[in-house]
């Protein structure tokens, strides 16, 4: 919860000052010359921003957004990390810069930022497909934990059922036999108890400007939908709680959210009407083939891609994680998340951050360390979204969560009053 109620102060901030300032323009500066700031907006919230300006001979090389000593006092020169309240945040945001190889052309330019450049792209019309690759990462601040590793406070509910190990929970053999455990933490997960996250909002963003060509999420929390992307925009790679079928072959019922839902949530283990088998959420378990859906649309989406934005996974799960080399050679590719991942080994796919490994390839990875939703709140800032994104969550906070709301306020105010 801790950072997403850092999240919902810095979007107070935000909406606090761009109410005082009024609507932001979508023309801008370029970034050449004030590296610090976004080309997307002569901001009408820089206020949040002035501290972070580094004056610009500080030779940076992870980053070209820097906070003040005074706000972090571990920062060093070669690791200045920052954007917007990043004292607040325990992953502060880090847009790596790379170091290319010499001779080596970059798909960015000399922009100082890749994420400005991959901003001007989008608004000078040159990107109009974006494919989102989701995991886990854009849903943890929603307060759903990364619930496929092992070691989560989630496990600790269901000790007394003694898994095997702890992926037995997602495995159709073991459900087969043992039901109860799954069941159990699908409450726990249900959907419409969680709150999307800016992530979500970010995408949903993408479809509200006719941008996202499709969103692959692993996730089975269904926040893309609550965050108001069209179901068709969405390929849930490892299923979803959306819909349920009778587990056995030779039935495969269908089964109406509602009722699988009020089941699951009274303790019941739903079971089918017509062969008594087991009702399952179409979530995809270990020993399961991904929805027909996934293969169906994966060619000609990667084929007609022009963005690839991959957030919030550790890109561990195949045949998921292979997807960030179908796109064309030419296609820029944004990963955002806390650690560097999926990275090319000498030659071969994956990302190549630093353009050092085929001289002749074109540099076109980029990556921002750090957490998705601030991420996302900077990315909409370099695109001038900030003021819409900021306002689609709070819409949906009027509409559907006004106990939470106040929920997350009193989190917020505990937190800062200790
Ligand atoms: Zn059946």
């Amino acid at each position: 919860m801790g950072v997403d109620a850092n999240i919902d102060e810095l979007a107070k901030q935000l909406e606090e000052g761009l109410n005082l300032k009024g609507q932001q323009s979508d023309t801008g500066a370029t970034a050449d010359t004030v590296p610090e700031k976004s080309a997307a907006s002569p901001r009408s919230d820089s206020s949040h921003h002035d501290d972070a300006v580094v004056p610009a001979d500080v030779s940076d090389v992870e980053s070209e957004y820097s906070v003040p000593d005074s706000v972090s006092s571990s920062s060093s020169s070669s690791t200045d990390t920052a954007s917007i309240g990043a004292a607040e945040l325990p992953f502060p945001l880090v847009v790596h810069k790379p170091l290319l190889q010499s001779g080596k052309t970059s798909l960015f330019g000399n922009a100082s930022s890749t994420l400005d450049s991959i901003a001007r792209m989008i608004r000078s019309g040159s990107v109009k497909k974006v494919i989102v690759m989701a995991g886990a990462g854009i849903s943890t601040s929603a307060g759903i934990p990364d619930f496929r590793s092992p070691g989560m406070g989630l496990y600790a509910n269901l000790r007394e059922y003694k898994l095997p190990y702890p992926e037995a929970i997602f495995t159709i053999d073991y459900f087969r036999k043992n039901p109860k455990p799954f069941y159990v933490l699908a409450k726990e997960l249900y959907p419409g108890q969680f709150v999307p996250t800016l992530s979500h909002f970010f995408v949903s963003m993408l479809a509200k400007k006719g941008l996202l060509l499709r969103h692959y999420t692993q996730n089975i929390d269904c926040l893309e939908r609550a965050a108001g992307v069209g179901s068709d925009l969405i390929v849930e790679a490892h299923g979803s709680f959306h819909e349920a079928h009778c587990i056995s072959d030779r039935c495969r019922k269908e089964y109406a959210q509602d009722w699988v839902k009020e089941q699951i949530l009274s303790d019941t283990i739903p079971r089918c009407s017509a062969c008594k088998s087991l009702v399952k959420p179409d979530i995809t378990f270990f020993g399961e083939g991904l929805p027909s859906r996934f293969f169906e649309l994966l060619e000609e989406d990667f084929d007609a891609c022009d963005l690839l934005i991959v957030m919030g996974t550790s890109l561990q799960v195949q045949p998921f994680a292979s997807l960030t080399n179908r796109v064309r050679d030419s296609v820029p590719r944004l990963l955002i998340n806390r650690e560097r991942v999926g990275e090319a080994k000498m030659r071969g796919p994956g990302f190549d951050f630093d353009g050092r490994l085929d001289r002749k390839a074109l540099h076109r990875d980029a990556l921002v360390l750090g957490d998705c939703d601030e991420a996302c709140l900077r990315f909409s800032e370099c695109l001038g979204w900030t003021v819409e994104l900021v306002k689609l969550r709070q819409k949906f906070m009027a509409r559907h969560q006004p106990d939470r709301a106040s929920f997350y306020a009193e989190d917020m105010a505990t937190k800062r009053s200790s």
